[in-house]
């Protein structure tokens, strides 16, 4: 008897939870299923381009695949090519691990001005996802401003006052490495509603600011407060005092060497977008912080610039069948089981918050939920799993992408490649498909 479970996503979540689930018995096939031709989610299309290092754990994910109880089906939608009812009809066990890959809206007047863009649209376009390789935000722009003070707000940030991108070891599509380079983008405005050690940058990050050779990081000191709040956890009081120390360190540096200024500013939330057709500008309200929460003081002030980009966290999407949680933007469930042989794991089913190994406790959490659902294998054995959902999509016509065909387009990826580029991406599903289906010579 074989436990046939199915994992939707194949980010960090999905792979974490396919390794668990190998670890966790013999008598198990698990498919992984993704809307993309391409595996790795976050790892290919959210995480820095120039944060290579981070990228390695890929390897340790494709080895997970290319185990014989593991197949890969990309370029499969659930929604669209089967639906989610289909797919429980033919595997004992469903994971959800699809993410949370929607922007949370910037809700202020302007905001649907040319120029404005929400970071999961912004990080996409950077990191080649198809879905906005189209996007060709423009970044012919003196200043620019983004909103928000976590680590994807500093990825943007850092990104943009590179100087050097062009000539470093990333994988920035060409179209993006090609914006980047010819940028004249000076200033780039880094807004925090609360105060410096209330942000949420994890420090590795910050630190890497005073690295960076063509721009300096710059940051009001007397908003530097000596050490965090007694009231806040050990961890994140920690945090808040090492953020703040790099923070002290910005000001050692002098502003005349650096050709461009990175603008750490806070207690300043964003009320309207100024501009006509495409932003000319963003009008703060000055905050305060009253019991943790920003409150704005009624005080404004204007920042030109010609672009501006929300990286103010994202949610998950609704899913057809399931309920949905509008204020947390996750799939409700109970420590990752929706019900019996239905689970969630990663950013749909806890938010968008962690590093990329924090979906390995959800992982195990699941594995719990299994084992006490279906751990005597009662009823097992009777759903159709790989063999049907293949014979579904080739009744479909569904041009499934397996793990070789993945390996495939990998290859060509780095083999056109510039040094010192690792790959020169693909970024267009119809591409990725016409050099499988190309015949070859
Ligand atoms: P995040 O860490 O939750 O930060 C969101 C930021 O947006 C916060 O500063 C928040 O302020 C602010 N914000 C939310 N709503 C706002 C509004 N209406 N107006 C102004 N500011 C607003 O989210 P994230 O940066 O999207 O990152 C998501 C997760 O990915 C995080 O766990 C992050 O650490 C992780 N990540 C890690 C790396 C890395 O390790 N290198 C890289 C990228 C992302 P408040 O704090 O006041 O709510």
């Amino acid at each position: 008897m074989t436990l046939s479970v199915a994992i939707i996503g194949s980010g960090p979540a999905g792979f974490y939870t396919a390794d668990a689930l190998l670890k966790y018995r013999d008598d198990i096939e698990v498919d992984i299923i993704e809307r993309l031709p391409t595996p790795y989610g976050l790892i290919r299309g959210g995480v820095a381009p120039d944060h290579q290092t981070t990228k390695k754990v890929a390897k340790k994910f494709e080895r997970t695949a290319l185990t014989d109880r593991v197949a890969f089906y990309g370029n499969v939608e659930i929604g669209k090519d089967l639906t989610l009812a289909e797919l429980r009809d033919m595997y004992d066990a469903v994971i959800l691990a699809v993410g949370a890959p929607a922007d949370r809206k910037l809700s202020i007047p302007g905001a649907d001005k040319k120029g404005v863009h929400g970071s999961a649209a912004f990080v996409g376009w950077y990191n080649g996802h198809p879905d906005f390789q189209e996007l060709e935000p423009d970044l012919n722009v003196d200043a620019a401003v983004v909103i928000g003070n976590g680590n994807v707000a500093l990825d943007i940030g850092r990104l943009l006052a590179r100087s050097d991108i062009g000539r470093s070891k990333t994988d920035l599509p060409e179209y993006a490495r090609a914006a980047m380079d010819e940028s004249p983008v000076k200033d780039v405005y880094l807004f925090g509603r609360r105060g410096p050690a209330d942000a949420k940058f994890t420090n590795v990050e910050l630190r890497e600011m005073l690295g960076l050779t063509e721009s300096i990081s710059m940051v009001d000191p007397s908003l530097l407060v000596d050490s965090a709040p007694d009231d806040m956890d050990d961890r994140a009081k920690r945090l808040a005092d090492k953020n703040l120390d790099t923070m002290r360190a910005f000001a050692q540096r002098d502003p005349a060497k650096f050709e461009k200024r990175v603008h750490f500013e806070f207690y300043a939330s964003p009320v309207e977008i100024l501009g006509d057709d495409h932003v000319t500008g963003i009008r703060m309200e000055r905050t305060q912080v009253v019991d943790g929460r920003a409150v704005g003081t009624g005080e404004t002030f204007d920042v030109p610039c010609g672009l501006v980009v929300a990286a103010i966290g994202y949610r998950a999407e609704p899913i057809e069948g399931l309920p949905y949680d509008e204020k947390l933007g996750i799939i409700p469930n109970d420590r990752g089981r929706i019900d019996r042989g239905m689970y969630a794991v990663g950013w749909i089913k806890r938010g968008p918050s962690g590093v990329i190994s924090s979906s390995r406790p959800d992982a195990a959490q699941v594995i719990d939920h299994i084992s006490e659902d279906f751990g005597d294998l009662k009823g097992v054995g009777s759903k159709s799993g790989r063999t049907g959902l293949e014979k579904l999509l080739k009744d479909r016509g569904v041009r499934a992408v397996s793990f070789a065909d993945w390996q495939s387009l990998e290859d060509a990826e780095h083999a056109r490649a510039t040094h010192p580029a690792p790959r020169q991406k693909f970024t267009d599903v119809d591409d990725m498909i016409d050099h499988l289906d190309r015949p070859t010579s």
